[in-house]
């Protein structure tokens, strides 16, 4: 018997079977608002009111959510976090980089300051996936980048600031909004919606301290920069709850109505909650197994927000994310590149635990179908 031929029972099929790490789930709730409220919006200018009332409100519910000092600012644009990547090497970096590379998004960041014809070559940090961030011992970039969460591992990096006075640029795509942050300790912290916001692509934030504005402002004032991705034009348009070009409005919208769903709940300790709880079930799961193990074998580092999962030999991973695949649970493929025989699960705030638990029942269904 073929694993894809396996039928899960009602019992085990979780309510929702999205568990991709981004694009990811998106609650139902905030679709079915967005539905009723169309007319009035989608379809609507977005230097007009209505769509500047939500920008306006993601604004302020993100300087709530992080618990923002008064001095910083949230900012926006389109091109979601890659985008934001060519923007900072333009508009963050003075003359060179340090980055912590430990996997595909860090090193993605690297590159494009490697690449840079303006920019010094960066100063490179690199640790294996998987294994525990190891950092330098001194950072000689005008900036100092490194993911928070590298979703392609699972690996989390604390949020800190190394002596010295780099702009500390955190990658909190997939981490901003699943794990708590303290906002002293960085200077932009950019993440993209399609993650923890449980809404769609395309769109950048950044919530920026003093440090980071002035370093714009300064910057703007000496090099050519590509209007799209010159970051005191966005500043200036944030500034006005817009964008400089159009906006995805769906997308505000999604955003907008996650945030709220956290807020009214507790805001960043519940959604970070949530994740906490998704985590102790799937690695408490994964820990005792006959062929699971967690990929990051240090438990400070495992991500609370993407889980990876490693199989043993005598499991075909792949097979395993098909036979899901088959029964609607569906991205729990591991990254592309990483190239091994694993699960990755995310355990976003929008993801219900409850639904982790199913999911972990239902691969233990399958697997004794597939050994057997
Ligand atoms: C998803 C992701 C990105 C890329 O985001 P886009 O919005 O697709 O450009 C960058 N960094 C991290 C850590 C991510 O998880």
């Amino acid at each position: 018997m073929t694993p894809d031929d396996v039928t899960l029972p009602r019992a085990l099929l979780p309510s929702d079977g999205r568990f991709g790490s981004g694009p990811s789930k998106v609650r139902d709730e905030a679709v079915a608002t967005l539905a009723r409220v169309a007319h009035g919006y989608l379809g609507t200018s977005h230097r007009r009111d209505g769509v500047r009332a939500v920008v306006a409100s993601i604004r302020s519910g993100l300087r709530d959510l992080f618990s923002l000092p008064d001095d910083y600012e949230v900012l926006l644009g389109v091109g979601g976090s890659t985008l934001f990547w060519d923007a900072a090497s333009f508009g963050l970096v003075e003359r060179r980089s340090t980055h912590l590379v430990l996997g595909e998004f860090s090193s993605k960041f690297a590159q494009v300051a490697r690449a840079a014809p303006h920019l010094d070559d960066p100063q490179i940090c690199e640790t294996a996936p998987g294994e525990t961030p190891i950092r330098p011992d001194t950072v000689d970039g005008d900036v100092y980048a490194y993911p928070h969460n590298e979703t392609s591992t699972g690996v989390v990096v604390d949020v800190h600031r190394p002596r010295g006075d780099a702009l500390v640029v955190v990658d909190g795509t997939s981490a901003a909004g699943g794990i708590r942050v303290d906002p002293r300790a960085f200077d932009v912290y950019y993440f993209a919606p399609q993650k923890s916001f449980a809404s769609e692509g395309g769109l950048w934030l950044a919530l920026c301290a003093p440090k980071a504005l002035e370093r714009i402002d300064r910057i703007t004032r000496t090099r050519w920069i590509p209007a799209t991705l010159d970051l005191s034009i966005a500043v200036e348009n944030s500034r006005h709850d817009q964008t400089y070009n159009t906006p995805a409005l769906a997308t505000l919208f999604l955003l907008e109505h996650q945030l709220r769903w956290m807020l009214e709940n507790g805001g960043l300790e519940f959604a970070a909650g949530r994740s906490d709880r998704s985590a102790a079930i799937v690695y408490g799961w994964a820990d005792g197994h006959k062929y699971a193990t967690p990929f990051v074998k240090d438990t400070a580092h495992r991500s609370p927000v993407t889980a990876t999962i490693d199989f043993d030999e005598r499991i075909d991973a792949a097979a395993l994310a098909a036979a899901l695949r088959a029964n609607g649970i569906v991205d729990v493929e591991p990254y592309r590149k990483l190239g091994r025989n694993q699960l990755r699960i995310a355990l976003f705030p929008a993801i219900e635990p409850d639904d982790v638990a199913t999911l972990t029942r239902a691969i233990d269904f399958l697997l004794e179908h597939m050994a057997g």
